[in-house]
């Protein structure tokens, strides 16, 4: 495979779908026949899809979108690949295209944020009355964000107008700057904040992905690299500097490799060397690392011997380093 001879789409749209469900299937039916791979979801309210094809097959994706009434303005955010990014083509039939879950639904196309180009974001975020928000979860901001940015405490992106609500003093009279990997969660997000009484928001259209491609913003003020959902999982933002801002979950060290731990009922993703991956047998906690389900254990054909054995050589590194993990 050639470098470059395929790409990874990256688009949304919020745009009324009639019978989301019967296009899903048609969708779904048409991106196979393509030999397009990804993840997309299917709502009364739009569409929010990532997928990897060759050149020609992303083409003819782009294409038949643009042919589309609904569709003819949808932007596609593109990243050259040497392969596919997926292992496989969904596309799913969903109430909303980004789970917000909000009691009272807010629709973008009525009340959202002001939309900052990637150049109008850089110059306001080196203003003093500005607060720049990531309204991303907690594992996405730990690999990379916005020098300075506000880190939500949140696994999922539903939790975040609750932990709004409780951290406002934060937001309150300053301009809000929010952002997020492509533009879609902060579309409706900001929408939100609006009507929570929060009136000075902006937010970064196109993403964090589009940012970073900008010749004039050229990524700058970012550290470390950006979250993405597909086998990549982490791409470069800034075109000047690189800053890493991950730290291996278990001694502290700059890192920027995610794993996901071992237990299954776990699942946690852990930033980690691949040195340390092996000797904490990719488990993020004691708990985890002694669970009946562990992945390693079975994984690597270990015996309860050398299991025992790998307990006690972390024993001894805790006692030599005195790092509690
Ligand atoms: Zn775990």
């Amino acid at each position: 495979m050639e470098t470059g001879a395929y790409r990874i789409l990256l688009y949304y749209k919020y745009v009324h779908i009639e019978d989301p469900e019967t296009f899903a299937a048609e969708h779904l039916a048409f991106c196979k026949e393509l030999g397009l791979k990804g993840r997309i979801l299917i709502g009364e309210e739009g569409i929010n899809g990532t997928c990897s094809g060759t050149v020609e097959q992303t083409n003819a994706y782009m294409e038949m979108m643009h042919s589309d009434e609904r569709f003819k303005d949808l932007w596609f955010k593109i990243d050259e690949a040497d392969g596919h990014a997926f292992k496989k083509m969904h596309v799913r039939h969903r109430d909303e295209i980004v789970n917000l879950n909000l009691e009272d639904d807010i629709n973008p196309l009525e009340l959202t944020g002001e939309y900052l180009k990637p150049e109008e974001f850089f110059k306001q975020m080196q203003d003093e009355n500005t607060v720049v928000f990531d309204t991303r979860n907690d594992y996405e901001y730990d690999l990379g964000h916005f020098r300075g940015a506000i880190r939500p405490d949140i696994e999922n992106f539903r939790d975040l107008p609750e932990w709004v609500r409780d951290n406002k003093e934060l937001f309150e009279g300053k301009k809000v700057l929010a952002y997020c990997t492509g533009g879609i969660r902060c579309e409706k997000f900001t929408g939100w904040m609006k009507r929570e009484g929060f009136d000075d928001v902006a937010h970064l259209e196109g993403g964090i992905v589009t940012y970073g491609k900008d010749p004039v913003a050229k990524g700058q003020l970012w550290d470390g690299q950006c979250y993405v959902f597909d086998e990549r999982i982490a791409v470069p933002v800034n075109q000047v500097e690189h800053v890493i801002v991950g730290r291996d979950h278990f001694d502290g060290t700059p890192c920027e490799r995610y794993v996901n731990c071992a237990n299954p009922e776990c699942n946690a993703k852990i930033l980690c060397s691949e040195e340390n991956e092996h000797l904490y047998m990719r488990s993020c906690s004691d708990e985890c690392r002694v669970h009946p389900r562990n992945r390693y254990f079975t994984e690597n054909s270990l015996t309860v011997e050398e299991f025992d054995e790998r307990l006690a050589k972390i024993e001894e590194v805790r006692s030599e380093t005195a790092v509690t993990n």
